[in-house]
Formats: structure tokens, sequence, C-alpha cells
């Protein structure tokens, strides 16, 4: 019975080279283009685009997966473990990833850096408070937030009805007594009395602006488009009327440079920018993407939760927004996963089921068949956890090759890159041989209830999308005020195919509720929440957070 080492243990025993050298040996990038952030981060300068403007961009290889249980399924693992295996391969290969939020890492996650010998270091730093971009984020939000309720208390030139504004204020936290709160209380000398709200920060539309940036004046362009609520007439009101464009893209000087970091195996990654997958567009800033293809040949990027959700959202929003167009797709999935879609209960997952298994499998072709949608190349890998029985990895493998689905065992957790050579083959492989048709699944110009029916249907596999009478009276509005003609960034649970977060497996005859919209212009989208999803969410009963703790010498403990 081997001993496995926890995910913080791994890393704090790593080796790490200074941050400098990796810039140096492995990017080649000069001096004046890195900003070190300590010994072993450093944030990279925008000017190196330019320098590499005539440079072909890298192939761009997308990792997304099935729907996720709890726990995640290991795409960030597959993510890190994939570049290091290209590397070891000699091709030059560079992980693109997003930030981790800390609500989810006090709360369910313990961190969002990969695992075992694939993660991304100094993990404990990079879980934590990393460069302060998600701190910059939650400050310039925030500042908005003043900015408006003072404009309020000072006269109110504008007319801003209280009652209609829809800037919320955020927080890096899971905090469920402040998603409604009511502030400007006590007389006239503090504020004007509201009713308001805050969401987590992925989940503001700062994030997501800063992640569809392509440089400052863009950002100060999109920062301006912000509608924050409308007037009594209900006419929009956006950041530009108020003028506060410029200061909050000077509070967002340096979070808008990507964050450079290695792995264990000292493969370069960039870790930048981090919306969530169901609530928000769930990819790294398309700045990370753009320097790790102008740096590598290859780039390995991950976008959020399964490929309803995030694959979904990289390929209709951010390759539209950035004209990027993947080389191929990789579709994480494991045993213990689709064993649970299959339908058997947690407490039974030890037990070798391949029954369960093979009905668990619905859920992988759905999102295969996504991704053919697409028109992209794709492998499977199969994450191995050590609990998964040979009989069980078998029926998987002969299940992928009997469909001509190319696939790959995946031991990268395991054993760092090396564990990782086959799917790494195999991708290579399929970038050389296969057809790459690759298209959105809708047009821009399709009316909001089209674009969403496109989603629905190809996606989910839903008959029918409802509307609520508040959503049905947005999509008036929006039409009005010209606004329909942007992409949809839906809002729904990762851990199904439908809008119900318990129903697991492929559902099939199922409808979509649109609850309500809400315009993102400065971003260039229109989000749809559906069912009763949350944009700040609550803490577990036994948060991660009870198991943390730090010793005399630093040394993180609690993380995993
Ligand atoms: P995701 O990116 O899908 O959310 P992560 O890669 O962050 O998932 O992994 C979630 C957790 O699962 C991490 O703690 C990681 O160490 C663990 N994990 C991932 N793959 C494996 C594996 N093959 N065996 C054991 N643990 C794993």
């Amino acid at each position: 019975n081997k001993i496995y080492k926890s995910d913080i243990e791994i890393a704090q025993q790593a080796t790490l080279l200074p941050i400098k050298h990796v810039a140096e040996k492995f990017l080649n990038l000069q001096e004046e283009e890195l900003e070190l952030y300590g010994k072993y981060k450093a944030k990279l300068s925008l000017t190196l685009l330019d320098r590499l403007k005539n440079k072909k961009p890298g192939q761009v290889i997308l990792v997304t997966s099935i729907n996720p249980t709890s726990a995640g399924e290991g795409k960030s693992t597959v993510t890190v473990g994939l570049g290091q295996a290209l590397n070891q391969l000699n091709k030059k290969a560079i992980i693109a990833m997003r930030e981790p939020s800390l609500g989810p890492t006090m709360g369910l996650k313990g961190g969002a850096t990969g695992g075992g010998f694939s993660q991304v270091l100094p993990m404990d730093e990079i879980n934590l408070h990393f460069t302060g971009d998600l701190h910059a984020i939650t400050t310039a939000n925030n500042a908005l937030a003043s900015f408006i309720d003072n404009h309020i208390y000072q006269g109110n030139k504008l007319r801003i009805d209280p009652r209609r504004i829809v800037w919320k204020r955020v927080l890096d936290l899971n905090d469920r007594s402040l998603r409604n709160i009511t502030i400007g209380l006590g007389g006239p000398m503090n504020g004007v009395p509201r009713e308001d709200h805050f969401d987590i920060t992925v989940a503001s539309e700062i994030m997501a602006i800063l992640c569809l940036a392509e440089s400052l004046s863009d950002l100060r362009t999109r920062l301006s488009k912000i509608v924050i609520g409308y007037t009594y007439e209900n006419t929009p009101i956006t950041v530009g009327e108020l003028g506060y464009e410029g200061a909050l893209t000077l509070l967002l000087k340096d979070a808008i440079k990507p964050n450079l970091v290695q792995t264990i195996e000292h493969t370069p990654a960039i870790i930048h920018g981090g919306p969530f997958a169901n609530i928000a567009h769930g990819c790294n800033s398309l700045l990370a993407t753009k320097m790790a293809s102008k740096l590598g040949d290859y780039v390995v990027t991950e976008a959020g939760f399964g490929a309803d959700l995030g694959a979904e959202k990289f390929l209709n929003i951010k390759a539209r927004i950035g004209k990027i167009s993947p080389a191929a797709v990789v579709i994480v999935a494991t045993i213990r996963a689709l064993k649970l879609h299959g339908g058997i209960k947690k407490e039974n997952l030890l037990q070798e089921n391949t029954t369960a298994l093979m009905n668990g499998i619905a859920n992988l072709n759905k999102h295969i068949e996504t991704i053919k949608g697409f028109g992209l190349p794709y492998v499977v890998a199969i994450n191995k956890f050590i609990t998964d029985t040979d009989d069980e990895i078998n029926a998987v493998i002969d299940w992928c090759d009997k469909e001509a689905h190319p696939q790959a065992l995946c031991e990268v957790w395991e054993h760092g890159g090396k564990g990782g050579i086959d799917l790494a083959n195999k991708v290579l492989s399929i970038i050389d041989s296969k057809e790459n048709h690759f298209h959105q699944l809708y047009d821009q110009n399709e009316s909001i209830k089209e674009k969403i029916m496109s989603i629905a249907s190809k996606v989910y596999g839903a008959t029918g999308v409802q509307y609520t009478s508040i959503a049905e009276r947005q999509i008036k509005e929006f039409e009005q005020l010209g606004w329909s003609e942007l992409p949809i960034c839906m809002a729904k649970t990762q851990y199904s195919l439908t809008d119900q977060a318990h129903l697991v497996g492929r559902p099939e005859n199922f409808t979509l509720t649109i609850r309500e919209f809400k315009i993102s212009l400065g971003a260039g989208f229109i989000v749809a929440l559906t069912g009763n999803i949350m944009t700040m969410p609550g803490l577990p009963k036994k948060p991660a957070a009870l198991a943390m703790d730090v010793n005399e010498a630093g040394f993180a403990t609690g993380l995993f």
C-alpha cells in the first residue's frame, strides 16, 4: 500500500527555479518584459505582444470535461500534466489557466492549482492572494459602487433611480448573508437608503472585462460601456456618463498584466483572470492565451466545469471576441464521476460497478457530441484515480475504441508529465491528422431567443426554453435598446446538463427556464440566468477552511 502525499505536501517539497530563469531560459523574455513579484512570480509586460506581433501564434489546445461532481474532475490537473508531457516530448508548450477564487478555496475546493505531480507553484500563494489581481478587481468594482451612491447623495444630477441600480458590490468570498442587504441607513449624513446586493468577485463584469480586454485602451473603452442602472425615466446609465472609466482603468493597470509561474516540472504557466464558468464566462484572460500562443508552439488552456459551460463559452464567446481558432479539445472524464452519472450513491463509489459506469457514459457521450458540433477534433482523457479498477478502466477504453473516439489513459496526478505522454502524443496526432472545421454554434445577429435555443438544444440537449415574465420583458427592452446582437453567457448549474443540479447523466425531454437577464455591455455579452443559480455562493456545513492553518515557519496546511 503506497502512501500518497497531499497536494500541498508535494508542492512544498518541490524545488522551484527562480522565475527569472524560467522566463529567460524557456521563453527568451527580455528583462524589461518581466516584473518580479518575489522570486517565483512575475507579471508580464504587455509590450511583449508588440515585440512578437509578427510571430505566428502557437496551437491552442482546450481542456474541458464531463459534468463535474463536487470535488472537480481533474481538469486543472490534466491541463498542467499535458503541458508537462508536451515539454517532455520537446515541444514548446505553455499552460494558460485561471486564477483561483478564495470563495471556493475556503469553501469546497481547497485550491485550484492542479493536483499530485501536476501542479502550478507556489500553490499556496497562487491559491491565496497571488499577485493581488482579484483584490484589484474587487476594489475597482466597489469603487464604482461607491461612486454611484455618492452621485445620488450629492444631488443625483443623472436622475439615477435607486430602485433600478443593477451594479452590485462584490467580495472574493462565499457569503450568502450579503446576497441582499440594505445600505445608507442612519440618517441624512449617511447616504441614501436603498436595497443592495453582493456577488462573488469572479462574477463581476469587471472580471469578465479584464479577461476579454486586449489592451489598456480597450479596457478603458469596455469599462466606460458598463451599464450601472437606469434613470427614473428608465434610460440606461453607463460608467462613461458618470466619468469614472479613467479611475477604474488606473485601479486595474497592473491587474491587466498576466502572471507567470511554473509547474512542478518547470513548465511555464501563465495564470490570469478567473471568472467562474457557471455564473460567468469561465476562461482565463484573452491576453494570457494570446501571450502564451506567441511565446510557445502549443498552449494548453482550461475552461471551467463541463463542456456545457466553460467550453461552450470559450468557443462561442472568448474565441469569437479574440478570434481564436483552437486546434484540439481534450475532454476529461473520471471513472468516479461517470459512475455517479450512472446513478450510484457517493458512499458506494469505491465498489467496482461497470454497469453504473456504462450508464453514466451517456454524459461523456453528450459532451463529445457538443465538441463535434463545434467541428473540433478531440481526445478523451481518462483521468486515472488509484481507486479505479482495471475492469472499469478497460470498459471506458473499449467503449471509446468501439465508438471511434480517440482516448488516452492519463496518469499525470501520480506521475506528472510522464503520465501524460500517451495523451500528448494523441493530441499531437489529431492536430496533424484530423480535420478541423471550427465554427460557432450561433450567429451573433440571431435573436436572443434563437441564440439561447441553439445553446439549449445543441449543447444541453433540451427540447425547449421557457421564459419568466421578467425575462420576456427584458428581451423586449434589450431589443429596443439595440443590445440583442451580443453573444449569450449562460448562468447554469455545473452539475447537470439541465438547470437542475440533481439531474445527472444525460437527461432527455426537458425544458430550460430563463429566469432573468443581465446586460454586460462592457464585457460584450448578455448573461442569461437559468433555474435558481446564485451569483454569490454560500459555504457548506464544513468549509475546507476548517482544516487550514499555517506553522511558525509560514508553511500552509489544509490546501489541497
Ligand atoms: P478541476 O479542475 O476539474 O476542478 P482539479 O484538477 O482542481 O479539478 O482537481 C480537483 C482535486 O482532485 C484536486 O485536489 C486534485 O489533487 C484531485 N485529483 C485530480 N485528479 C486526481 C487523480 N487522478 N487522483 C487523485 N486525485 C486527483
